[in-house]
């Protein structure tokens, strides 16, 4: 029988700074200089407040004592499917039990191992995370579709649009799995699926801006995906082989997102100005969108209801964007194409 309110998170759970963690994750391959000051200054830390509150302490030495050393109580199916396991069923139960206290008392929420006490559901630990990931995931499968039904496959760009797609796709897979259970593993798939995808952002931005696509630039395309395959490798073998670093690697996933931003902001300005359209301004305006999002990651408070914090907010705050980015790539195409591809062969 548990003896405390069957609550929220493991204390075995790898720790990173609450939204810093998951500010690296999950950006659509742009990033702002907002958050470089964060990523200069952060320095997240395994232990917090919380865990070092003596009623915490106590609350999980009696609830382990209670439920885990002579007799386990058995956990429910969901939880043991989401790998909840005793010790850290104690440990979410005590926080959740700690911070019900505090609050009744009139006491500050306190962080608990680098993060947010939330309300787990289903033994989903940050459930709004998960679901705004999930939407997020959504947006590429969603403008792959378009892309395939919009986009003549001859288009040069197709290809590499689809793959920014498959990149995507693939990111917000880890950041929904990271948010549901947050253990070193799912941690580590996630910074790499978000570095990779923010580094195919940056992959991809020349080859649009300055048609590195065209035959004549075929040697320069080659030693620039050489370059970001190896810049790849390297942050991938620092982090494994050298040092896992929070701020080196958001500080890192800052400064490519951050090129790719100038890089469009470049192309935005300077089309705009030439041809009058909207349309030409949009990555310019979706870059400050997402500007403004990330600065929600600056406002680290404590999660509303126990459930909806700034990083989820974040989370919520790409999702349009996304939209407007692949709305962006088809009308691209679609007034470039007349001079790339001949233009009957461009469907619909
Ligand atoms: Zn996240």
């Amino acid at each position: 029988m548990w003896l405390l309110p069957r609550t929220h998170f493991s204390s075995s759970s790898s720790s990173s700074s609450s939204s810093s963690s998951g500010s690296l994750c999950h950006a659509l391959g742009i990033f702002s200089f907002l958050l470089f000051a964060v990523a200069l200054f952060a320095t997240p830390s395994a232990a917090s407040r919380g865990d070092r509150l003596p009623e915490f302490k106590d609350c999980v030495q009696g609830c382990n004592e209670r439920n885990c050393l002579y007799e386990r109580t058995p956990l429910p199916l969901h939880l043991r499917i989401l790998l909840w396991n005793c010790p850290s069923e104690c440990d979410y139960a005590c926080q959740r039990s700690v911070t019900t206290s505090r609050v009744a008392n009139g006491q500050s929420i306190e962080q608990f191992h680098g993060k947010w006490p939330f309300k787990r559901l289903w033994g989903i630990q940050e459930p709004f995370s998960v679901l705004f990931s999930v939407l997020n995931g959504y947006v590429h499968y969603v403008g792959l579709k378009s892309l395939k039904r919009e986009l003549p496959y001859s288009y040069p760009l197709y290809r590499y649009y689809r793959i920014f797609s498959i990149f995507g796709i693939f990111c917000w897979l880890w950041s929904t799995v990271f948010h549901m259970r947050d253990f070193v593993f799912t941690e580590r798939m996630d910074y790499f699926a978000a570095g990779a995808n923010v580094l195919y952002g940056l992959y991809l931005a020349p080859i649009r801006i300055f048609r590195l696509y065209k035959p004549t630039y075929a040697r320069i395309l080659r030693i620039w995906g050489m370059v970001c395959i190896a810049a790849y490798i390297a942050h991938v073998y620092f982090l494994l082989g050298v040092r896992w670093d929070y701020t080196y690697n958001m500080a890192a996933n800052v400064v490519v997102g951050s090129i790719t931003n100038i890089l469009w902001t470049y192309w935005s300005v300077r089309h705009y100005t030439r041809l009058k359209s909207f349309w030409a301004a949009w990555p310019g305006l979706i870059v400050m969108w997402l500007i403004m999002a990330m600065s929600l990651e600056l406002l680290d408070f404590p999660p509303i209801a126990g459930a909806l914090d700034a990083h989820s907010l974040w989370h919520a705050a790409t999702i349009l964007p996304g939209l407007w980015w692949y709305k962006f790539l088809i009308v691209d195409a679609r007034k470039d194409v007349g001079s790339v591809v001949p233009l009957q062969r461009l469907k619909a």
